[in-house]
């Protein structure tokens, strides 16, 4: 009865197309993911818009563009 409740864990090494890797528990030793914490737009878009912003400033420095 109880077999299969508890499913074998391993240290799952999982890598992700952008190159991160990361070890997570799971019952595969070996995952590869498309999207991760470090390159899913969840995760990264605050930071992405930020470091946009300020090249979108030197953008429009550098062109003379104006704002609006
Ligand atoms: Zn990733």
């Amino acid at each position: 009865m109880k077999e299969g409740i508890h499913p074998q864990y391993f240290d799952a090494k999982v890598t992700c197309v952008c190159g991160n890797t990361m070890i997570i528990g799971s019952t595969k030793k070996e995952l590869r993911v498309e999207v991760c914490s470090k390159c899913h737009p969840f995760y990264t878009g605050s930071q992405r818009m930020v470091e946009t912003g300020g090249r979108a400033d030197k953008f429009r420095k550098k062109y003379g563009l104006k704002q609006g």
